[in-house]
């Protein structure tokens, strides 16, 4: 059995009660709706989405081929597909009509077992169709996140940083990058386990990702590494930033039975406001590295803006 909602078509009362009757008298259908002409039926699509449309083909004002070419131009509509119904029996006519976009067509009078039949046909591709789209958006979904921290991972993190590398150098959009590393992390992961490692990982994570803004990406940039991308942010609000993802590491706590485990993080920061200083990613990748190093060196729990004098200190 094969549930959805149609929208017939007809400018007839009676062209349209032959049709709705066979579909609601099956019994299969969730619900029928109904439409006079084109435009009526156009407005249905948008408004309710139904999943299949059968469609007279000859009506007064927009009929069934001024539908498929009006629907041509809603990209948002494509999925919805079109049965047209028609008394024209030519080849070269319904050529027209697929040629045009119709999924398929039924002639006049028709036999309500082969319009049933056909209607199954285009449910049960459009519920295919649907279920192929939600698949893809998991996988898709899957292939940019680390399964550990639920952040972006490594491979999403480089497409957006390059994408806005690309829109600093087309648009002199300002970019920030913030990279963050936890503070002896080894020594807390043969204290307490690589469990409780874990744990205090995503803790750190859902800090940053709860410290930033929704425009702002954050990822795992690679074991204890995690990364936030700024977008349309240059130093000064960066540097405020990380400190406050600084200070909100410092403040998060895990618990363990009766104790509330705690880390710090060092953060580099580098940014990029105009295309002449920074023009590729792995420029700008390699200041934040170096002022996270600076950070450790400095002694941790700290945030270094890159400054030209890193560089020079090696
Ligand atoms: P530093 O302050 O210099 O960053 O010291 P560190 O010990 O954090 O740095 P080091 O690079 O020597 O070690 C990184 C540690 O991070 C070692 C590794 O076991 C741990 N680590 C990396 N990824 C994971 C993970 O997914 N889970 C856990 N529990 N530990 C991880
Ligand atoms: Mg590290
Ligand atoms: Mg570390």
């Amino acid at each position: 059995m094969t549930r959805g909602r149609v929208l017939v078509v007809d400018d007839s009362a009676l062209g349209r009660a032959a049709v709705a009757d066979v579909l609601r008298g099956s019994g299969e259908l969730q619900e029928v709706l109904e439409a006079e002409d084109g435009f009526g039926a156009l407005r249905r699509m948008a408004e309710d989405k139904p999943d299949l449309v059968v469609c007279d083909l000859v009506m007064p004002g927009c009929d069934g081929l001024q539908l498929l070419r009006l629907r041509a131009a809603k990209p948002e509509l494509a999925g919805i597909p079109i049965l047209i119904l028609t008394a024209d029996g030519e080849l070269e006519r319904k050529l027209e009509l697929f040629d045009r976009g119709a999924s398929d067509w039924v002639s006049k009078p028709f036999d309500p077992r082969e319009l049933l039949a056909r209607v199954r046909v285009h449910l049960r591709l459009k519920l295919l169709a649907e279920e192929l789209t939600v698949a893809n958006e998991q996988l898709y979904r899957l292939s940019c996140t680390d399964p550990l921290t639920e952040l972006f991972n490594r491979r999403h993190f480089d497409d957006v940083l390059g994408g806005e590398v690309a829109r600093l150098v087309r648009y002199a959009t300002p970019v920030s990058l913030i990279l963050c590393d936890i503070d002896h992390f080894k020594r807390f992961n043969d204290e307490h386990g690589h469990q409780l490692g874990d744990e205090v990982l995503r803790a750190v994570a859902s800090t940053l990702v709860r410290s930033v803004r929704k425009a702002d990406v954050v990822a795992r940039y690679g074991g204890e590494e995690l990364a936030v991308v700024l977008t349309n942010t240059g130093a000064a609000g960066a540097f405020v930033l990380a400190e406050r993802l600084r200070a909100a590491v410092e403040r998060a706590r895990v618990t363990s039975g009766e104790r509330g485990l705690s880390c710090t993080a060092s953060f580099g920061v580098a940014s990029a406001e105009d295309a002449v200083s920074v023009s590729s990613a792995a420029t700008l990748i390699g200041r934040a590295d170096a002022a996270l190093y600076a950070a450790k060196r400095a002694g941790r729990n700290r945030v270094v803006p890159w400054s030209p004098a890193l560089e020079l200190q090696g």
